[in-house]
């Protein structure tokens, strides 16, 4: 029987979707995060369970040709790049077999069409925005790192491989602005402190950058000199503001804005289209990807200019926008009233006048919708991570669109969705994963689903 602190050879068979391979002892698996299918290694058991154990590397004895060195300091503190030990091909076929796992054995899906995941073409520097927490350690030095993985201490400086070479220095500058002019930072422990995150985001087509400082209070002393300080650095910073959020919660943002500089948006351009982004609006992380999957959403809404298309859960419109030229109207629907604002100025900006958008629950306004008997050819729908609830996929069932779109960053929800989907008369028909993430955990689905025909 293996217990703590019990040191064995493992030869890694398997990797999970959050990056931690496998190994078997005596039937057992045993889990180490940061290993490779390959990897022979000597393990240190740090937790035994009923049929699986925990532990960690002791040595590696001859390394998988999967593995690759981790470029980056953090790596192994932060939560977010579980597969910066492996190859990015590796890494694409781990997240491909995650969601062709999750919608067979989740979902019992069969007989769809599964696609080849959608890889990046540069697996770093894509993220358009980033919320580094700040604080102070134990001996009071500050910190403006990451979370470490499962917890809220702060690891790391702020620079990441992920994020562009402009956050890293903006971090060092209000680093520098914190420390010079004696800036108090937030402790989560006491709920006292001024300065919590730092939010920045880039327009990576316009280059535009939008710098946001989260506060627990009303105001920043010394504002003046961070703005002179950032527009000095770049032409680009063109807006500066503080968010207020004086909650105890782990939630980034509060609901209040405060312009600094600039204004209170950026814009940038995606699938030739511009669109103006409040701090407060969902944007899509990776610009490049994010214009494949919308391009393999819309074939899959084969549209010919005649249809009617229902964007749910539509942030700042982007989706039903891009598709709009080719349908005949387009009704988007989601939940944050900045975002629906950005949605309508983003279809005026584009001259789209076939876009309405409405602000709503997804479920109420769906339900409400098929009560009124709304009838759309096409439903597009992008949840967040939890997924639809079942209102939601009664209501679309009601509405009866002939296909669903379903643009999912969940793998596991989104099979728990097909599979009530198919209970009310939607087939998976294909199922395209897209790596909008890479070296993170997550990866994006787009599925095509379609009605019985009665
Ligand atoms: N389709 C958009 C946004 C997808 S992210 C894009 O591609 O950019 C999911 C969106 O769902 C977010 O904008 C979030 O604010 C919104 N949302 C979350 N819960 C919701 C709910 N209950 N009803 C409507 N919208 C919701």
């Amino acid at each position: 029987m293996l217990k703590k602190n019990d040191i064995i050879p493992l030869v890694i068979t398997d990797i999970t979707g959050q990056g931690s391979g496998i190994g078997r002892v005596d039937g057992m698996a045993v889990f180490v995060p940061m290993t490779a299918v390959g990897d022979e290694i000597n393990a240190r058991i740090l937790k035994v369970k009923k049929n699986y154990a925990f532990g960690k590397t002791e040595s590696i004895e001859k390394p998988s040709d999967k593995r690759i060195s981790p470029d980056c300091e953090c790596y192994s503190k932060c939560g977010g790049c579980v597969f910066r030990h492996i190859t990015y091909e590796e890494e694409l076929s781990v997240k491909q077999r995650r969601v062709y796992d999750a919608i067979t054995r989740i979902g019992g899906i069969r007989d769809f069409e599964m696609h080849d995941i959608v890889g990046c073409d540069s697996p770093d520097a894509y993220r358009n925005k980033t919320q580094i927490p700040v604080g102070r350690d134990k001996n009071g030095a500050l910190l403006t790192g990451f979370y470490g993985s499962h917890s809220h201490r702060i690891v790391g400086s702020g620079q990441c491989r992920l994020q562009p070479e402009d956050f890293n220095e903006i971090v060092s500058i209000i680093r520098e602005f914190i420390t010079e002019n004696g800036i108090g930072v937030y402790d989560e422990e006491t709920h006292s402190g001024l300065l919590r995150h730092i939010y920045l985001r880039k327009g990576f087509q316009s280059g535009e950058i939008m710098v946001c400082l989260v506060i627990n209070g009303t105001s920043l002393p010394h504002a003046e000199t961070l703005v002179r300080r950032l527009t000095e650095y770049s032409s680009n910073v063109k807006s500066i503001m503080l968010n207020i959020n004086r909650d105890k919660t782990n939630v980034v943002l509060g609901r209040e804005l405060s312009v600094l500089y600039g204004s209170e948006c950026i814009t940038d351009t995606l699938c030739g289209l511009r669109f103006n982004i409040s701090p407060l609006s969902f944007y899509q992380i990776n610009h490049d990807q994010t214009e494949k999957l919308y391009a393999l959403a819309a074939k899959c809404a084969r549209l010919t200019g005649e249809e009617f298309l229902i964007d749910l859960y539509c942030g700042a419109g982007t989706i039903g926008l891009s598709m709009a030229k080719s349908a005949k109207r387009v009704l988007g629907v989601e939940i944050i009233p900045e975002a629906i604002e950005n949605a309508r100025e983003n279809a005026r900006a584009n001259n789209i006048k076939n876009a309405e958008f409405i602000c709503a629950d997804a479920s109420k306004a769906a339900s409400e919708l098929a009560r009124r008997g709304t009838r759309p050819d096409v439903l597009v729908i992008d949840p967040p991570r939890k997924g639809c609830d079942g209102a939601v996929i009664d209501a679309a069932a009601k509405m009866s669109p002939d296909r669903v779109v379903y643009v999912s960053c969940d793998p596991e929800t989104l099979a728990r969705d097909l599979a009530v989907f198919a209970e009310k008369g939607y087939v998976t028909k294909e199922v395209t994963p897209v790596d909008m993430f890479p070296r993170t955990a997550h990866v994006e689905t787009v599925v095509l689903m379609s009605k019985v025909k009665e």
